[in-house]
Order: C-alpha cells, then sequence, then structure tokens
C-alpha cells in the first residue's frame, strides 16, 4: 500500500500541480510528492509497528514534512485512523468506525466542513458509503470518483482557493483529487490481495 500510494503520488504530481495552479498557489504536487517521500522512510524505518502505529507514525511524517495545508490535514487524518484501531481492520464497521475518526480530525484541525471544496469533500462521502451495507474496493473507488467530480462545480470557502470566490467554480479541488487517487490506490492493493 505505501509503495503504491508513493507511486502513485509521484505519477500524478503534474496534474495535483495544475489544478492548484488554477485556484490555488502550485505547489501541492510538490508537496504531496515531499510528504510521500517523508511517508515512505518513516515506513522503511518502522517495519516492526503494527498497523495502527504504522498509521500513527505515517501521520506524524506527512505533518512534519510538508508545509502546505495539505500535510499537517493528512497527516491529521492518518493518526487519527491510528488511534482508531487496534489492529488491521477486520471488519467494514471498524474500518468505518476510524475513518470517520480521520474525516472528525480533518474538519477539526481545517476548522472546515463538507461543501467548502475540500479533501474533505471526498473523505466524508466514502466514510458515509462505509456506514452503509457491505461495499466493495469498486464501491469505494466509485464513491471517491463521483464525490470529486462533485467539487468541480463547488465555491471554495475554505483554504487558499477561498479567496477567489465564485471563481473557484468549475475547477477539481487539488486536496480531493490526491485523496481519491490515495483511496483508488488502496482499493487496487485490497482488491489484488484478494
Ligand atoms: P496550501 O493550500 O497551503 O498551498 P496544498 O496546496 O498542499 O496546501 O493543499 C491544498 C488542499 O488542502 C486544498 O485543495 C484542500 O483540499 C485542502 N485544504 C486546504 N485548507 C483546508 C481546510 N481548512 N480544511 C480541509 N482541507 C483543506
Ligand atoms: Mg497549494
Amino acid at each position: 500500500m505505501v509503495e503504491k500510494c508513493v507511486a502513485t503520488i509521484d505519477a500524478n504530481k503534474a496534474l495535483l500541480t495544475e489544478l492548484d495552479q488554477a485556484i490555488g498557489d502550485g505547489d501541492h504536487g510538490v508537496n504531496m510528492v515531499r510528504g510521500f517521500a517523508a511517508l515512505r522512510d518513516a515506513y522503511a524505518a518502522n517495519l516492526d509497528q503494527d498497523f495502527p502505529t504504522v498509521c500513527r507514525t505515517l501521520g506524524t511524517a506527512l505533518v512534519m514534512n510538508v508545509g502546505g495545508a495539505s500535510g499537517p490535514l493528512m497527516g491529521s487524518f492518518l493518526m487519527a485512523f491510528g488511534r482508531g484501531l487496534d489492529s488491521f481492520p477486520q471488519s467494514q464497521s471498524q474500518l468505518h468506525a476510524a475513518f470517520a475518526e480521520g474525516v472528525e480530525a480533518v474538519k477539526k484541525r481545517g476548522k472546515s466542513d463538507v461543501g467548502a471544496k475540500t479533501m474533505l469533500d471526498v473523505l466524508a462521502p466514502v466514510a458515509d458509503l462505509l456506514a452503509g451495507k457491505e461495499a466493495t474496493a469498486a464501491d469505494i473507488r466509485n464513491c471517491a470518483t463521483a464525490a470529486l467530480e462533485n467539487t468541480r462545480d463547488m465555491i471554495a470557502t475554505k483554504g487558499r482557493s477561498a479567496y477567489l470566490g465564485p471563481r473557484s467554480r468549475g475547477h477539481l479541488d487539488p486536496g480531493a483529487q490526491s485523496c481519491c487517487l490515495l483511496i483508488e490506490a488502496v482499493c487496487d492493493v485490497l482488491e489484488s490481495s484478494q
């Protein structure tokens, strides 16, 4: 999962830069690549940790190594996700509980909520999906991609893109795009390991 996520972020650096150039300051690609390089190093240095502890360690690496808003927010998600588990999730309800903790942590740290055209607009719908009936990896992937597309018509009210007001409409949110890519990457790994 770590290798797949790092490779996905590296492969999409230009896309993330482009999206952030349209409605932000253009550093999202660089921020994510830097953050995930630090995450990979933290993983390599902590191979003996159990799954929840690894999630917290990797979250801390993102918080500490990304200058932009996205690192501390995504890092807070992973840290809270890890705190919400006592092993690798054994059921969808365990996965949901930890994922929902992650969403709450992003809301709290970002002083934000759904509808503000941020990463929360991908993360929260996925949490809602996990709260419902048994979901396949394909269901989760479809939910994330549809939620990402919904950010296009939103007007940003949080983060740098909020300065653009209505001019932020018509563009995908960069942080929502990176969360969607990461969720897709994790789903691919889960599918191929089944
Ligand atoms: P910066 O905005 O500091 O340049 P990045 O470009 O790396 O940092 O990340 C921008 C992304 O961070 C946005 O696209 C959005 O998804 C997310 N973001 C910014 N502010 C918030 C917030 N208050 N709550 C949730 N997500 C946010
Ligand atoms: Mg930026």
